[in-house]
């Protein structure tokens, strides 16, 4: 029987694991893929405290400190949770026993799914502003999606960048007016719609996009927005559903906790941070759910 079984092993996960290891709990991690999203990260520059760092690298670095104290980290999907006062975690097979749970299930960013994404991942093409913006000082780049987070992500882009063109599929923006409007007002920022982007073209990086409609934009990067996709793999807690809002993020207190008590989420997965999707962020939420999972075993040992 484990004090904590954590689900997820991206940052959210491997710092719950490190906080409720130090609290004294008995802690599993089981993760699918070990890392997360974050192996995706090519080169993080926003973690405290190191300059410079390769995403999978940072997530080794975690893992072998959780590991270091003695937590069991196990390469494995959960199929599903059943209980209601404790909790059986069921992974291929087999049935792990808790009297706590952490889900740290993550996110996804919506892909485009187009020809030459995949393999310009890292070399021009990103989904992520906040990580990847600074890389694009001086340069052209192009933001795909003009919702909220869309020009948000022009707007900052547009601290750095010469020019910033936002390419929005549909004949109008989604964005907030005032988003909007702070963006016309912007002369860097260059506003496009009905332009849904067909390919990226590269050799070793990314040259150029290719639109629908056949036109073609040289540019250096190219961010996509056009949304999060959360991980919905675990929907419920035996009968319980697991309340999620309209996106599908796990719907959290303060102190993380989900609608079911004993249960608690972290990281990409909640609707908490003000879904500010970011390591730095994942792992806040991983330490503040341990906590929470820690005072639960406790009281109820009490
Ligand atoms: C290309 C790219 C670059 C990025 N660069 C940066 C950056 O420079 N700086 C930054 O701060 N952020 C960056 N991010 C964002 C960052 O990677 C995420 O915010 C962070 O990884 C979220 O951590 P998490 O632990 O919540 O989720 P994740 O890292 O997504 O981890 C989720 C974990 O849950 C597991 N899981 C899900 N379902 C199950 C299941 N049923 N059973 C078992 N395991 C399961 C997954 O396998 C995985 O281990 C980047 C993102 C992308 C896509």
């Amino acid at each position: 029987m484990y004090d904590l079984i954590v689900v997820g092993a991206g940052p959210a996960g491997y710092t719950a694991a490190l906080y409720a290891k130090r609290y004294d709990l008995d802690v599993l991690v089981v993760g699918e893929d070990l890392g997360g999203l974050c192996n995706e990260a090519y080169i993080v520059e926003n973690w405290p405290g190191t300059k410079e760092i390769e995403g999978n690298e940072l997530m080794d670095r975690m893992k072998d400190q959780i590991e270091d104290l003695g937590v069991e980290v196990l390469q494995k999907r959960v199929d599903r949770i059943e209980g209601e006062d404790t909790f059986s975690v069921h992974v291929n097979g087999k049935i792990f026993e808790t009297a706590s749970v952490i889900l740290a299930l993550g996110a996804d960013k919506r892909r485009l799914n187009i020809e030459g994404e995949k393999e310009l991942v890292g070399k021009g093409v990103s989904y992520c502003v906040t990580c990847d913006g600074p890389l694009y000082r001086n340069k052209d780049v192009a933001v795909i999606g003009g919702a909220d987070s869309g020009l948000k992500a022009a707007m900052l882009l547009a601290e750095y960048s010469d020019n910033v063109h936002v390419f929005e599929a549909t004949d109008e923006l989604k964005a907030e007016k005032i988003m909007i409007d702070r963006c016309r007002e912007n002369n860097k920022i260059k506003l496009n719609c009905g332009m849904a982007p067909e390919k990226f073209v590269g050799d070793k990086f990314l040259e150029r996009i290719v639109f629908q409609n056949g036109d073609e934009v040289e540019v250096d990067g190219a961010f996509i927005e056009i949304g999060s996709v959360p991980n919905e793999s675990i929907k419920k807690i035996g009968n319980r559903k697991i309340t999620r809002d309209e996106g599908g993020f796990i719907e959290v207190s303060p102190g993380l906790s989900t609608n079911v008590e004993g249960v608690f989420a972290a990281g990409d997965v909640t609707t908490a941070s003000n879904k500010m999707r970011q390591i730095v962020t994942a792992a806040a939420e991983g330490a503040i759910a341990a906590y929470s999972a820690y005072s639960y075993v406790g009281e109820k040992d009490a």
